[in-house]
């Protein structure tokens, strides 16, 4: 009997490894985006296109991509207290979280319209924060809050000089130190308390002025706040009852003198996703801060900012389905099944072309509503802004699911990444407003501003007459709208219609007939199913999939 050990490496080798797909990196994310290039140039801020590409093709690269799975696999951890038993609540990072962060904080996805306010600022900026958030989703959110804390600074403007120069560089700064001493820093935001976080009104914690108090005055906060996510900002906007009720707060890690401000991390929550980013409780005793706007104005206040990270929900959302359909298309045009590649197969087609056609109206609609952030628009924006974070973040955790299955088997394994995009995608649908209190936001407007529904209305009716599903969509959608009962149990319907009006609209004025057809056919007429992969018959699968081929 011959000895195995002496055979040739070939005859004892058990097989040859095939038909597996090459993997998806050193890709452009932008320049292979045709609808994202497209939506760039169309909603004003063709000028930031090369900034685009540049990042596209960094995002891209296997590092980067590697960056995003390190920094997951070593999530932060607590430090409470040094070896001597001192409280230093701080939290220490992996150095792929800080390196992605440094990439975010470089290209300006945390302040870019602040630094260049010029048109077509945000529409870039919701670009480029895109694509980091397609191979990261974590970092996305201290960028976020930086960004969006901006508006709600300037409105206590002493505190806006202090601050704002810091939270706009581009300098990415992580050290624990008084911010006067930083190159950059960053902002967070506490406002859920346990007994209460849609409803903040019922938060308990309390703010008693030193001094005289009043809009830009010391306070001291005391309280807990069960949700502060991104502890290691330099700056908080926290929420507490002060005598003339809910208000709005600067609360920094340091105090004026330079000592660690009574800001206590308790535990950092065990999350489903969103893992390389942190998510802390935390307690505030007597901590210092500084009164943002009137006393009393709080939810106003913070709402500049809420309103922004809004709008990050919808960019993170369409982030997420891009990333979805490209992975989903690159695996199908490598992998083969019964003889055939599985993009030839009719049924596969179907799903991809269905995964792809969400994608282009999640980011479509996404990119319309970056610009409504640069213009005159806040009639527009303020409904569209819950309309979206309602329905696209509402897509993106059945999407991710459809995009991991078509990986097969992989796709349900950490290495391949899908995994991770599938716990991540139901976040977005959760903060800054849960997908009821979305609707719920939506009734409140269209009774308090019924100009912000004739605003979104004449944007959808800029397609009248240019398909015939979407006229009679609309109409029925505004038969729904003035009818006055059961208002509060009918919302859903009634969001979910608007967006998909919205989105009609935008693919019949914008996106390939092909496209604008599919999706009228499958979303407004009602000839689709309710999964992935039900468009009807006649559907040009073709043009829809070369158009999402992500190279
Ligand atoms: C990973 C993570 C990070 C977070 N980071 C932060 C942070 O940094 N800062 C911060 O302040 N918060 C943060 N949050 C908290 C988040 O914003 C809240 O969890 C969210 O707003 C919901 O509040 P809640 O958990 O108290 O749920 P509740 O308010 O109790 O809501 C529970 C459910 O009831 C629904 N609901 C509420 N009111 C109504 C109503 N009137 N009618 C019908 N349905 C209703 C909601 O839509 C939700 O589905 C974070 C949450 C998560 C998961």
């Amino acid at each position: 009997m011959s000895d195995p050990t002496t055979l040739p490496a070939a005859a004892h080798a058990t097989h040859t490894v095939f038909n597996q797909p090459p993997p998806f990196e050193d890709v452009n994310l932008f320049t292979s985006d045709r609808v994202l290039t497209e939506a760039l140039r169309r909603e004003g801020a063709e000028w930031a296109g090369s900034q685009a590409r540049e990042l596209g093709e960094i995002v891209g690269r296997r590092e980067t991509i590697s960056l995003g799975f390190e920094a997951n696999e070593n999530p932060p951890v607590l430090r409470a207290f040094d070896r001597n038993g001192n409280r230093i609540d701080e939290v220490e990072f992996h150095p792929a979280w800080h390196a992605l962060m440094g990439l975010g904080v470089e290209h300006g996805l945390h302040a870019l319209p602040w630094r260049e306010p010029r048109p077509g600022a945000h529409v870039a900026r919701a670009a480029l924060f895109m694509l980091l958030a397609e191979v990261e989703a974590g970092v996305g959110c201290p960028l976020s809050m930086t960004y969006s804390a901006v508006p709600a600074l300037r409105l206590q403007p002493e505190v806006a000089a202090e601050w704002e120069p810091r939270v706009t560089s581009t300098v990415y700064d992580p050290r624990l130190v008084p911010s006067p001493e930083k190159a950059g820093a960053l902002c967070g935001m506490a406002m859920t308390e346990k007994q209460g976080g849609s409803d903040v009104r019922a938060n308990t914690t309390a703010a008693l002025p030193v001094g005289e108090g009043g809009p830009g005055g010391e306070y001291e906060i005391t309280g807990h706040k069960w949700f502060c996510s991104a502890p290691m900002c330099d700056a908080f906007l926290v929420l507490a009852q002060a005598s003339g009720g809910l208000s709005c707060f600067l609360l920094p890690r340091f105090t004026p003198d330079g000592a660690r401000n009574r800001f206590h991390l308790q535990r950092l929550k065990d999350k489903l996703g969103n893992r390389s980013n942190a998510s802390s409780e935390v307690e505030f005793r007597a901590a210092w801060a500084r009164l943002i706007g009137e006393e009393g104005r709080g939810v106003q206040t913070i709402l500049e900012m809420v309103n922004h990270t809004r709008l990050d929900c919808v960019i993170g959302s369409a982030a997420g389905m891009r990333w979805g359909t490209a992975r989903a298309i690159h695996h199908a045009a490598h992998r083969k099944a019964f003889g055939k590649l599985l993009i030839d197969q009719p049924l596969m087609r179907n799903v991809l072309a269905d995964l792809a056609l969400e994608s282009e109206a999640a980011t479509t609609a996404m990119m319309r509503l970056a610009r409504a952030y640069d213009g005159e628009e806040s009639s527009f924006r303020r409904l569209a802004t819950a309309v979206l974070k309602y329905w696209t973040c509402k897509r993106a955790p059945v999407h991710a699911a459809e995009a991991l299955e078509c990986l097969g088997g992989n796709g349900y394994v950490e290495e391949w990444g899908m995994a991770r995009l599938y716990r991540e995608a139901p976040l977005n649908s959760i903060w800054e407003g849960s997908g009821n209190v979305q609707c719920l936001d939506v009734l409140r407007a269209i009774q308090k501003s019924p100009e912000s529904l004739r605003a979104l209305l004449a944007e959808i009716r800029q397609a009248r007459g240019a398909d015939h599903r979407l006229d009679l969509f609309v109409n029925e959608l505004q038969a729904q709208l003035e009818r006055s009962e059961d208002l509060e149990a009918r919302a859903r319907r009634l969001v979910e219609r608007l967006a998909l009006a919205l989105q009609g609209s935008l693919l019949v004025r914008h996106a390939p007939p092909e496209v604008a057809d599919a999706f009228c056919a499958s979303r407004l007429a009602g000839d689709g199913g309710r999964a992935f992969g039900t468009l009807p018959a006649g559907t040009d699968f073709k043009v829809i999939l070369e158009r999402a081929f992500p190279g």
